[in-house]
Formats: C-alpha cells, structure tokens, sequence
C-alpha cells in the first residue's frame, strides 16, 4: 500500500515532495516522479508538500488514476 503520485505531475515536475519524504522513496522519471509502492510507509508528509495535489492515498485512487499505480510498479520494476 502506498501513495501515488497522478497526472498533475506530468510536465510539472516540481519535485518539492523528493526531500520531505523520510525514507527517500521518491524518484524522478522522464515525465513525472515516482513513489516506490513497496518502499512508502504512507506517511502522508509528500500530499502537503505538492503544490499541484498529484498525490494521492492508493485507496482513494479513481479508475482512471489506477494507471499511475502500475507507472509506479513498472518503473520500479
Ligand atoms: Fe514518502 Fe511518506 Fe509520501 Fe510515502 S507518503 S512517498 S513515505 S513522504
């Protein structure tokens, strides 16, 4: 379970969400930044943090935010 960063990041990129995460489980990607579903303790401290609201608790994910939870798996690989 985890928080998942949505399509307001898509060419937005602010990134203030990377150093306010306490296990540094936040990566940037081509497009947008990546939470690491496995590593995310769901704290929450990243969803304040975005200026956009990109971030999003994974239970709380719309059908069509679901794509952004498998981006996430995918590039974490
Ligand atoms: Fe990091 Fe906490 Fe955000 Fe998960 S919820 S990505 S642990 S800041």
């Amino acid at each position: 379970m985890a928080f998942v960063i949505t399509h307001p990041c898509t060419n937005e990129k602010a990134g203030e969400c990377v150093s306010i995460c306490p296990v540094d489980c936040i990566v940037e990607g081509d497009d947008q930044f990546f939470i690491d579903p496995n590593t995310c303790i769901e704290c929450g401290a990243c969803v304040a943090a975005c200026p956009v609201e990109a971030i999003i608790d994974e239970h709380d994910l719309t059908d069509e935010q679901e794509v952004y939870l498998e981006k996430a798996e995918s590039f974490f690989g």
